[in-house]
Order: structure tokens, then C-alpha cells, then sequence
């Protein structure tokens, strides 16, 4: 008799696996199901209803969007919240510690094939170093979804489970250790409270792991985009600053902060209180600021590098509190605070020139002559905040670049993890970046998966998707795409201003079938556009860009005379943040969605050039609460990260696929026509294989040089024969 063993992992999943005791089996024998058995089947099958299944290709009614969200509501009831598409991780934020991620875990899924446990974060993770390690082809996990929906975290995870579960050497510990370690620091410099996430990552992120032929990891290189710098002088309400400025004045030693000049009082700088929001609960500011300070040391932070480095993170909030008054329209620093505030820049800077000038006139050079020209109230003003923003982004690269030289090792195999956060012009940009991700996940799963069926030679219908190409032209292309309109604005002297931007893009892009402004749109939509707003009706839905800010930003200029004070500073961070060859530079620095464009196009390269396999995080709701499940919010969700239509193509077509000889070689002790050796065409003893093994036409298809199999338990029923 066989046994079908019924497996109930703690979290209450159940997976129907081979009985590895293998009593009385032969080859094509059925189950029979002692009463016991049947009892147990009868109650998992009941489970499953409860449960839902673990594979959406498994659905019975798979292009229902409401049995897609019924299945995802079934099993987030029962703390699953995990559910696969193929081999796409579908992930739902649970907003509560869930005792799945422990050591015994992590051991379960170790080199276990995928579809024989229960669908989790460290199955991805598994997957695709066995994947690096036997194909020998580098991979990457591409982890994407909204503000709060788990991309962070999910990161974590996997980096957790290569640190505990692969092997490691003395030296190895080390990397292994840095780049746990990077994580707290990264996430002190560059994330943020935000309305929708307390731990908001306010920069992209792309990870590198190194491993070495053995298979363990030896380094790490991370690639930071566009930091939100405008967070640093600025935000919304209910929003604060980067973490650490919290961090350092709450958790600070009383010595350091004396020697930084600060006070342990968010409330008390200009810089961290436009928010009203000093104080979260999710967060301990001040044990936070343990961690990040030991962090700092293991990386390999020197005592001397903290300390500039806490000066410059002072220097901002001084910076900050530093306030223009005067007479007529130019600006001079109040006396008062004059005293009081810029002699601490100056000092934790160790600039000791010209500062105060350079925050107050502006210097010319024309036909070699020095020229300095008076700054009104709003110009000293935004001078001030543009040096705190450069400062303050140019210090978070240094400090990129300080962990990458710390991790760097020379790898034989790379193992990528990346997810890219969701920001404000920022927030252009990211929409613009997850509009290219969404065309990669396009090319690269459901037009690949098409492409694979149309060369095999296997006839079905195709499946209609979405090309969102046409929209990255819209934002990407030569001379008539939205950034280089945007750049010809910023290049153009005389009037150009946000508003003649915008009437550019009217002239230019007003007849894109992606494209709306308040003057374009019809009556309904005007209602609810401002006159200095810009539409683009993204894969994901419809965002209006209000234009304010697009030149400033895009351009993002210091004047020269602030970044010379810079490069005269004592402080060995600035003075390789700011440096004399950028001064004699004569060709004008790359605007900044120029930079961006092209760090996605080396980006999308990197990827395209790997084994790509995809997280797709869900947040459950807007208020960051366990337990509430979300519909709207959820169908929004499922919408935009395309899960329907990747559902329809996996299904569609054939849930698994494997290569003639690969397949035979595999179970050809299952049928005596096969056993030992097949003679004859591979295709020929697949068919006799599978035709033994009780195969029914509509479960498979026979391409050129692979079968296709449509049903995942078709493939399970195999290998359990095999344990026999
Ligand atoms: P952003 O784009 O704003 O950076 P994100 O997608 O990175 O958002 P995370 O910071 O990873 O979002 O998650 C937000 C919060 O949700 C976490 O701080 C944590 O409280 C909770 N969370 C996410 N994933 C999990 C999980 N697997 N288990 C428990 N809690 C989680
Ligand atoms: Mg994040």
C-alpha cells in the first residue's frame, strides 16, 4: 500500500509530500487509502478550503480576480502570508511577528525543492543560490511593492538566511557580520518615518552578495539612487527627518553632545520639527543609536571617521537653526542668532572661511573677475538648505561607498537582492523607475514565457497583456521625452521656469494618450487638476506631478562659492565629498533626472543580465495594523504589481516545464520500456514514460525539446512514485 504522508508544519500549512518510508509501493500502483489515511485526507482537504491554496495556479477559477483576493484573505487569516504564482513569491505584510522565521525554519527549507514545502521568503532565497551554485549563472531577486508593504524586511530575510545557512570560514564571518551590520546603518541615514511606513527607505537600494566557489559568501556591494534629500530641510506633516539626527540626540552620550553643540531636544532645530512629529512609538531613538554606533565599529569605522561624521550630521541641524534678516531685499544672518548658531557650524565643520559670506552673496566670476553679488531673503535662505542637502546626500554616498570598500571582495558568483523606495520630483522619478521594473518583469517572465511556448512549438492561446513600453518612452526618450524636455527647460537661460515646462511638455508630449494637463483634460478630470499639474496614466494608475520644484530639483545647483568653503574644511568626510576637480570642471554637471536615467538604464542591464526571481509585496492596510485585510486597497495592489495577468500566463500555459533528457533521466525507473536505458528519440521515451505512468492528454504537451506539464500534482504524483 502507499502512503500519502500529510505533513502539518506549525503554521498550520499543509503539504502533501512523498511518504519517505516507502512500505509495499510498485510502480503503478493508485493510492489506497486506509480509513485512517482517508480521515486524514478528508480533514486536509478540509483544511485546504480553510487555508486556501499555496500555488494561485492551483485555483480552480484562476482569472477570477475576487478567487485570487479570497484565496489571499483565507490564508493571511491564518497568519499565511505566503502564497507562490510559479515561482513568483507572492508576500502579504503581516504587521505582527510571526514565528516563521527561526533557525529550524531556515534548515527546512535548505535545499528542499520548492514546491515540496510551504511557500516562504527563505524558499526564494534558496532557490536561487542552489540556482548560482549549480547552474553557475548569477542571480537576483527583485523585490517590489508599495510604501510599507514588506520590501525592506523581506530583504532582510534573505540576507539572514544566507548569513546562518551558508557555509562560512573565519574571514568569512567577518563579511558575513559587516554586511549584517550595514543594514542598521543604512537604514539610520536613509530611512524615515514617513504617514505610511515608520521605517520608510528613502533611497533605492540594489545589493550585491558575493560568493565564492564554495558557495560561501565572501563580500557584498551595495548601489544607492536618489536619496530623498529634500527630507533633510524639509517635511510634510507627521513626517520626520532621517532617523539618526532622532538617533544621535536622543541616545548621544552627554560628552558627545556637548562637544557637538547639541541640545537633547528634537523640538529645538529648524530642521526636525516641520513635521510636529519628534517622538514615534514603533521606535526607540535611543537604542537605535546603540546599535547603529556598534554597527559603525564592526563595519570598520575608525573613531576618528565617527567623530567627522557626527560632526557633519551636527553641522545640518546647526545649519538649520541659522536665520536670515534684513534690511531691503538682501539678506544679512540675524545678529542674534548670527552668534548663537553659525560660529557651531563653522566650528563642527572645521570651516573657518568665509562660510557666513558665502551663505549671504553670491560670487561671480566674470571675464576673470571676482564678483560677489548680494543673495535677497529667499535666495540665503534656499543657499542655506541646498548646502544642507548636498552635504547631507554627498555624506550618505561616502558612507555607501565607505561600506562597499569595507564588504568589496572579488567573487566568483553574485547574488543580488534590490527593491527600489517610493519618494516625491523624487517621487517622479521612482514612478519612472518602477514603470522600467514592471517593463523588465514583462520581458523577462510573461513574454519569455510566451516566447518559450511559440519555440517549443506548443500552440495556445495567447494572453493578452499590458506593454508599458509606450510609457517609458514617454519619460525616457531622446529630445521629446519627458526628461529632456525637463533638461532643455533647465539648460535654457532667460524666463524658463516650472510653468514654461509645463507648456513645453503641452507642445510637445499633449498628444500622448499617457499624457494630461488641466488645459488638455476634459471637463471631469480638469475638476480635479491643478493648472500646474501634469498627469501620466502610469501601468499602475493614474498620478498627478505637480510641476513646482521640477527645475530646482532636476538642477539641484550649490553655488560654486559654498562648495570651495567646503572643500577648505578640516573635515577629511567633506573634503572627499566636495573636491577641487569638480570646481574646475568647466562642463556642467548632469541634471539630476539625467544621473538617474542612467543609473537605471547600467541598472536594468545589471538585471537583464541575470536569473531574475521576483518578491511581490502586499500591504495589507493603511493604518499598519495586524489583521485587517484591506480589499480595495488589496485589488489596487494585485492590479499594478500585474499578478492577475502573470497568473493567467502561468496558467495559461503549463505550470512546469522540463527537458526531455532531464525528465527521463529522472523517473525512467518508473516504466520498464524506459528502464534502463531509452534507445531511441528522447521524445519517444518521454511519451512512453509518461503514457505508463497513467498521464491524461489534457495534463501535458510534448514541445521540441522539453514536456510541459500543466498541473504542479501531476508532477508531485511522479516523484511520489519515485519514492516507491
Ligand atoms: P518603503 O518603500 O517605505 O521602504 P517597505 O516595503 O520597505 O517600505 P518595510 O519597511 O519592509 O516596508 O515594512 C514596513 C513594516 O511592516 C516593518 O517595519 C514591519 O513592522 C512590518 N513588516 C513588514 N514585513 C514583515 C514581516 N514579514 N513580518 C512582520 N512584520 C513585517
Ligand atoms: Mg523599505
Amino acid at each position: 500500500m502507499m502512503e500519502l504522508k500529510i505533513q502539518l508544519i506549525p503554521t498550520g500549512e499543509i503539504i502533501l509530500s512523498p511518504g519517505k518510508n516507502g512500505e509495499n509501493h510498485c510502480h503503478n500502483c493508485k493510492v489506497v487509502a486506509s480509513d485512517g489515511v482517508r480521515a486524514m485526507m478528508e480533514s486536509a482537504l478540509t483544511a485546504r478550503d480553510r487555508v486556501g491554496v499555496q500555488d494561485f495556479v492551483l485555483l480552480e477559477n484562476y482569472t477570477s480576480e475576487a478567487a485570487f483576493i479570497e484565496n489571499l484573505r483565507k490564508r493571511f487569516k491564518e497568519n499565511l502570508i505566503y502564497t507562490y504564482i510559479g515561482s513568483v513569491l507572492v508576500s502579504v505584510n503581516p504587521y505582527k511577528d510571526l514565528e516563521i522565521y527561526t533557525k529550524n525554519h531556515m534548515e527546512r527549507y535548505r535545499g528542499v525543492n520548492f514546491y515540496e514545502v510551504s511557500p516562504h521568503i527563505y524558499a526564494v532565497a534558496d532557490n536561487s543560490y542552489r540556482s548560482m551554485r549549480t547552474e553557475g549563472k548569477d542571480q537576483c531577486i527583485l523585490i517590489s511593492g508599495e510604501s510599507g508593504a514588506g520590501k525592506t524586511e523581506a530583504s532582510k530575510k534573505i540576507l539572514q538566511y544566507y548569513a546562518v545557512t551558508c557555509p562560512a570560514s573565519e574571514q568569512v564571518q567577518t563579511v558575513k557580520d559587516r554586511l549584517l551590520q550595514s543594514n542598521p546603518v543604512l537604514e539610520a541615514f536613509g530611512n524615515a518615518k514617513t504617514l505610511r511606513n515608520d521605517n520608510s527607505s528613502r533611497f533605492g537600494k540594489y545589493m550585491d552578495i558575493q560568493f565564492d566557489f564554495k558557495g560561501a559568501p565572501v563580500g557584498g556591494h551595495i548601489i544607492n539612487y536618489l536619496l530623498e534629500k529634500s527630507r533633510v530641510v524639509h517635511q510634510n506633516h507627521g513626517e520626520r527627518n532621517f532617523h539618526i539626527f532622532y538617533q544621535l540626540i536622543e541616545g548621544g552620550e552627554e560628552d558627545l553632545l556637548r562637544h557637538l553643540g547639541l541640545e537633547r531636544n528634537p523640538q529645538q532645530y529648524q530642521y526636525l520639527i516641520k513635521g510636529n512629529c519628534p517622538k514615534v512609538s514603533s521606535i526607540n531613538d535611543r537604542s537605535d543609536w546603540k546599535v547603529v554606533r556598534k554597527a559603525l565599529t564592526v563595519i570598520g569605522f575608525s573613531e576618528n571617521e565617527v567623530e567627522e561624521l557626527l560632526n557633519i550630521i551636527a553641522s545640518v541641524l546647526h545649519l538649520g537653526n541659522v536665520q536670515y534678516g534684513g534690511e531691503d531685499s538682501n539678506a544679512c544672518i540675524t545678529s542674534d542668532i548670527q552668534i548663537k548658531y553659525l560660529p557651531r557650524v563653522t566650528l563642527v565643520l572645521s570651516v573657518f572661511a568665509c562660510l557666513h559670506l558665502s551663505l549671504t552673496f553670491l560670487s561671480l566670476c566674470v571675464f576673470h573677475h571676482q564678483l560677489m553679488s548680494p543673495l535677497n531673503l529667499e535666495q540665503a535662505s534656499s543657499a542655506r538648505d541646498a548646502l544642507a542637502k548636498a552635504v547631507y546626500g554627498r555624506t550618505f554616498t561616502w558612507l555607501v561607498n565607505k561600506i562597499n570598500a569595507s564588504i568589496n571582495m572579488s567573487p566568483c558568483f553574485v547574488l543580488s537582492v534590490s527593491f527600489v523606495a517610493c519618494v516625491s520630483f523624487e517621487q517622479f522619478c521612482i514612478n519612472y523607475c518602477n514603470e522600467k521594473l514592471q517593463q523588465l518583469f514583462i520581458e523577462l517572465t510573461l513574454k519569455s514565457e510566451q516566447d518559450e511556448y511559440e519555440a517549443e512549438g506548443i500552440t495556445w492561446e495567447p494572453v493578452q497583456y499590458f506593454n508599458n513600453k509606450i510609457i517609458c518612452d514617454l519619460v525616457e526618450e531622446k529630445f521629446k521625452g519627458i526628461i529632456s524636455i525637463l533638461d532643455e527647460e533647465c539648460l535654457r537661460p532667460g524666463d524658463a521656469s516650472d510653468l514654461t515646462f509645463l507648456e513645453k511638455l503641452e507642445d510637445t508630449v499633449g498628444g500622448h494618450a499617457h499624457f494630461v494637463t488641466h488645459k488638455l483634460a476634459d471637463a471631469k478630470t480638469r475638476k480635479v487638476m491643478g493648472r500646474d499639474e501634469f498627469r501620466l496614466l502610469h501601468y499602475a494608475g493614474e498620478v498627478n506631478y505637480n510641476v513646482n520644484g521640477f527645475l530646482d530639483k532636476n538642477n539641484d545647483l550649490l553655488f560654486r562659492n559654498l562648495k570651495e568653503v567646503m572643500c577648505m574644511s578640516e573635515n577629511k568626510i567633506l573634503t572627499q565629498c566636495f573636491n577641487r576637480e569638480e570646481l574646475s570642471d568647466k562642463k556642467r554637471p548632469d541634471t539630476a533626472a539625467t544621473q538617474f536615467k542612467a543609473s537605471l538604464a547600467k541598472l536594468m542591464e545589471i538585471l537583464m543580465s541575470k536569473e531574475p526571481s521576483y518578491v511581490r509585496c502586499i500591504k495589507p492596510n493603511d493604518s499598519k495594523q495586524s489583521g485587517r485585510f484591506d480589499e480595495v486597497l488589496i485589488r489596487h495592489q494585485v492590479k499594478y504589481l500585474g499578478l492577475m495577468e502573470n497568473l493567467r500566463v502561468r496558467r495559461a500555459g503549463f505550470a512546469y516545464r522540463r527537458r526531455y533528457e532531464v525528465f527521463l533521466q529522472r523517473y525512467k525507473s518508473l516504466c520498464p520500456g524506459t528502464w534502463p536505458n531509452w534507445d531511441g528519440k528522447l521524445s519517444d521515451g518521454v511519451s512512453t514514460l509518461v503514457k505508463h505512468l497513467g498521464y491524461k492528454p489534457e495534463e501535458y504537451k510534448m514541445g521540441r525539446s522539453k514536456i510541459f506539464i500543466r498541473f504542479p500534482k501531476t508532477l508531485f504524483a511522479t516523484e511520489d512514485a519515485l519514492e516507491t
